[in-house]
């Protein structure tokens, strides 16, 4: 039950969380836990952001957002084992595709490996030494700030490699920050490879090798299981105010809700969805203006027939950079595919997206496909977060700084694995323990009512 201080108004909550995705959902458990009275606010008519495992038109239940996880993700992992949950090896593959210098080629995957080798090496080496301890960003090292300038590609073109490895390493980041690798900073490569040990093909692994089974919805059951945080979905929040005393959260359908303190766990992309009064710092603001690089897309392909198990990369001026088998589903296949460019691919456009896959394999036949659109989604704006130059240097730091009563947290604003489900998990207990530790929340019971 809320204690009220005699010298501030009537609250509706100690905190209110708006976003229910994975940081939301965990700050709420852990505030409550503690004792908090939480109001969590969600625009969805469900919890889980952008994770949303749900049953398909393509005859399975399927993961239409966040997927992969893996041991090396420590705040998954810790409620993977709290709970008793167990991973899912993804199937292999037997045969590799790619595009190179305008032609289709076709290989093993250790000829495939041999070829991508030095690009993926040459701009992950001195990992760990620019982010030597990377689950926590500060002080960032000066080489850290160094490869915070440059892009993937400017990192690539001072590698010095041929045409061929150059195109195919371009191709494999272009997957990695689901975007243009023009945008994507090179610091983000070496944090990434720092948080696998220094070793790039780990990064490869964390990113495709394992699911949690039975769907990051159990994964969010767990993590939300202990809560006493009281949830109100299709609440889509239009104005955060805040004074000295209080924060006012201001919906959609004209109700005003009165909180101690705010969590704001909206991606950086929809973060100007919401007015803030007093407005967010300059800093805040210039960052989410100006945005983060993955604006691609995910989706889901049903093929007629068995297919032989393959994955397949192009570059990023096509529609379609990667496509692979997953399942085999009453004798047809299930592939996953990504592409840099929400804007140039319909995802339920089974034509659009049966021509773009052709590009590798026109002997496939698609029935059917399924996804959702992340990017065009004004909840979300993005697919997984991956900064452009300059951010990790000189924005994330202000956007980690609490405004007064207003914090931000969420998988786009972590230390660590930024962009993933971790990343969201580590911020959202981020924050839950820094109201608890940092502000009157907990002593407010000292005074005498
Ligand atoms: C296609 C795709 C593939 C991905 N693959 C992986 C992967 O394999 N592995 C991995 O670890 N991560 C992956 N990710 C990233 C991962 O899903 C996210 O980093 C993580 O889920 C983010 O959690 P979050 O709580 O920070 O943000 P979100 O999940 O975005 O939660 C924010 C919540 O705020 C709500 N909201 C927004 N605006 C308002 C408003 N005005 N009022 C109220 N509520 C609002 C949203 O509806 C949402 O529920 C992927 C993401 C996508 C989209």
């Amino acid at each position: 039950m809320t204690q009220h201080d005699p010298n501030q108004a009537e609250t509706d909550a100690d905190v209110v969380v708006i976003g229910g995705g994975f940081a939301g959902v965990v700050a709420a458990r852990d505030l409550s836990r503690a004792g908090v009275d939480v109001l969590l606010l969600e625009a969805r008519d469900r919890l889980g952001g952008r994770t949303w495992h749900r049953d398909s038109p393509l005859g399975r239940p399927l993961e239409l957002g966040g997927t992969f996880v893996h041991w090396l993700q420590p705040h998954v992992w810790a409620e993977m084992t709290a709970h008793g949950l167990e991973l899912e090896p993804s199937p292999g593959v037997d045969e590799v595709y790619w595009i190179m210098g305008g032609r289709v080629h076709q290989a093993s995957v250790e000829e495939y490996s041999a070829l991508v080798e030095p690009g993926m090496a040459g701009l992950t080496d001195g990992a760990r030494d620019a982010f030597p301890m990377p689950h926590r960003l500060f002080p960032m090292t000066e080489s850290a700030r160094a490869a915070d300038v440059l892009s993937i590609t400017d990192r690539l073109a001072q590698l010095g490699l041929d045409a061929d490895r150059t195109e195919v390493a371009r191709s494999r980041w272009t997957l990695s920050f689901n975007g243009s690798p023009e945008e994507g900073s090179w610091a983000q490569a070496l944090r990434l490879t720092a948080l696998c040990g220094g070793d790039w093909t780990m990064v490869s692994e964390a990113n495709r090798a394992y699911t949690v089974a039975g769907g990051t919805g159990r994964l969010l059951d767990a993590v939300h299981s202990g809560s006493t945080a009281r949830i109100r979905l299709s609440t889509l929040v239009t104005d955060v105010r805040q004074d000295e005393d209080n924060v006012r959260v201001l919906t959609a359908d004209g109700e005003t809700i009165t909180a101690r303190h705010a969590v704001v766990t909206l991606p950086i992309n929809a973060l100007t969805t919401i007015a803030f009064d007093p407005p967010l710092s300059h800093g805040k603001r210039a960052a989410a203006e100006r945005g983060q690089v993955s604006t691609g897309f995910k989706v889901w392909m049903r093929a007629r027939g068995r297919i032989t198990p393959f994955i397949a990369f192009a570059p990023d001026d096509c529609p379609l950079t990667m496509a692979g088998t997953e399942y085999e589903q009453d004798g047809d296949t299930i592939l996953l595919g990504f592409g840099p460019d929400a804007a140039k691919l319909d995802l339920h456009d089974v034509a659009a997206v049966e021509s773009a896959l052709h590009q590798w394999r026109p002997d496939i036949e698609l029935i059917a496909t399924d996804g959702h659109d992340w990017t065009a989604d004004p909840l979300s704006g993005e697919t997984w977060c991956m900064p452009r130059p300059g951010h990790l240097s000189r924005e994330i730091a202000e956007l980690q700084r609490p405004e007064g009563r207003v914090r931000l947290a969420g998988g786009d604003y972590a230390d660590g694995w930024a962009g993933y489900i971790d990343g969201a998990l580590e911020s959202g207990r981020r924050a839950a323990h820094r109201l608890l530790n940092e502000t009157d929340l907990l002593r407010k019971d000292d005074t005498p009512c």
